[in-house]
């Protein structure tokens, strides 16, 4: 193999890029990593929330975890408050920057070769070959983990769609926050995104929200949400955070000829919230056993696997998520406050603690339609429609 040629081409030194090349490096495969900006990390385009399954997932050393969560505070729009909490923790709150740098380093002590300021302008997946603004690569694989914003995505003809998001970092100057708690908020004007305080100290915390609507809006709705919240009135923003969150379609394509998607750039984010890095790492995993199966054995219709396993893992628990997502975008603040005052009558707060899981929502939602309570909070059309799914 000359220099330009490897067995696998990374497009995207993002967390879930740099984990699929940590994988196949150290089965020795010969790979480049491509990453269009200087510096892996910045800017910050995450709240950094992650369930508990992560240390399941991937290695996360505990220099990276800001603090431990145990519960939430789940808001209706008059505030009506769900206290949902666990005694062990049920997620973390990331130092992502750091954190997507040390998933780059460890890529690279792997044997993985990182090219920093190296954007991909564009690729032929059939041959195998990389373009960028001086030279051209080959490979036997081109593996997309280049975002919301995918050039890989584009050769797939996909169509995808994007929600936006912003995030501010706030300081209150005071002792206003539980650093084991997260604040979430719901607002028919934004379903089926929300609103989220999530404390980094006592009086810092990230404070965001996405939704589908444009910027701009987006933006005023998060300043008006500060000027008017209890514990945010008064605060100093020290940073603001734009970002980009995909619209996830899991029945699209995510293998063509000698390439692959994975993490945002394969839309593998969770439908209810947004979240992206713990599917994309569970994808990361599948897509570097199947890669290496193809490469191994020379045959590069094995590819194929890789969409049949990640459909195979996450088609039931997405179908779902978006069936709750649609069920959310549907309701008014009317119908969200009654659902909220209805749960805090009947006690649910014990249940949502007990099936609630930040990263798969079925089990709950399976318990609500077990007890009865999903149809006691939802209009009859509705409960119905989710409890249809299981039949
Ligand atoms: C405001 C916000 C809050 C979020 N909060 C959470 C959360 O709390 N928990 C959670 O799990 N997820 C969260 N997410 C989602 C999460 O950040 C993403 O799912 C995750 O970053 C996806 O990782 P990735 O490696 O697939 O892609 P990315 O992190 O987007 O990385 C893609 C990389 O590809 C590079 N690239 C793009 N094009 C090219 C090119 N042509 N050539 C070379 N390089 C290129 C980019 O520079 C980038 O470094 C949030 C997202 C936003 C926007």
């Amino acid at each position: 193999m000359n220099m330009n040629e490897y067995d696998v081409a990374v497009v995207g030194a993002g967390p879930v890029g740099s984990t699929f090349a940590r994988y196949v490096a150290e089965k020795g495969l010969k790979v480049a990593i491509f990453e269009k900006k200087k510096e892996v990390g910045v800017p910050l385009q995450c709240a950094g929330l992650l369930g508990k399954k992560i240390k399941d997932v991937n290695i996360l050393p505990d220099e990276y975890i800001i603090n431990e969560v145990h519960g939430a505070y789940l808001h209706s729009p008059s505030n009506t408050i769900l206290n949902v909490n666990k005694k062990e923790p049920v997620g973390y709150v990331l130092d992502r920057i750091g954190y997507d740098k040390y998933l780059a380093q460890l890529a690279v002590d792997k044997g993985a070769e990182l090219f920093l300021n190296h954007r991909v302008e564009h690729i032929d997946i059939k041959n195998g070959e990389i373009f960028l603004k001086n030279k051209k690569i080959t490979a036997e694989v081109i593996v997309g983990a280049d975002g919301y914003s995918s050039i890989i995505s584009k050769e797939f003809n996909n169509t995808r769609e994007n929600v936006q998001a912003v995030q501010y970092l706030v300081d209150t100057g005071k002792d206003t926050f539980k650093t084991d708690y997260v604040h979430l908020y719901v607002d028919s004007k934004i379903s089926p995104g929300f609103l989220w305080i999530i404390p980094l100290s006592k009086s810092t915390a990230r404070v965001g929200l996405f939704a589908d609507i444009e910027y701009h809006e987006l933006s005023n709705i998060l300043k008006e949400f500060i000027t008017n919240n209890e514990y945010l009135k008064d605060s100093t923003i020290l940073k603001k955070y734009p970002g980009v969150i995909p619209v996830n379609n899991y029945k699209q394509d995510v293998v063509k000829d000698r390439s692959i998607l994975i993490g945002d750039a394969a839309s593998q984010v969770k439908p209810t919230t947004g979240g992206g890095l713990i599917i994309g790492f569970v994808c990361a995993k599948i897509a570097a056993d199947v890669v290496y199966g193809a490469i191994n054995s020379e045959d590069i219709t094995i590819l194929k696997n890789y969409q049949e396993q990640y459909h195979k893992m996450y088609k039931n628990e997405l179908k779902i998520q978006h069936e709750v997502q649609k069920t959310f975008a549907s309701l008014n603040n009317d119908d969200l406050d009654s659902m909220f005052l209805k749960l805090k009558e009947k006690n649910a707060e014990e249940m949502i603690s007990k099936y609630g899981d930040i990263d798969s929502q079925s089990p709950l939602v399976k318990e609500m339609i077990k007890t009865g309570l999903l149809f006691s909070i939802l209009p009859k059309i509705l409960s119905r429609k989710i409890s249809n799914l299981w039949k």
